[in-house]
């Protein structure tokens, strides 16, 4: 799987956990080109990244520690 895909995929806002909360283990997601292309990256204080993505979604906010031990 390509990075951007599996970082959009492990979204961390609020509305995209949920989603993945209520699906099976199994469940596979169909990603777009534009969820998956990244149109502004901005910095959330000295702790994450906030990045906002090709389809409009931008809530996610991705620290830096779980970025650097891949676990978006
Ligand atoms: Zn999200």
């Amino acid at each position: 799987m390509l990075l951007l895909a599996k970082l959009r995929k492990n979204c961390p806002c609020a509305v995209c956990l949920n989603e993945r909360k209520n699906k099976p283990e199994t469940y596979i997601p169909l990603i777009s080109a534009a969820q998956q292309t990244i149109r502004k990256i901005e910095v959330v204080g000295s702790y994450a990244i906030k990045i906002f993505w090709g389809d409009g979604h931008g809530s996610g906010i991705y620290t830096f520690e779980k970025l650097k031990e891949g676990k978006y």
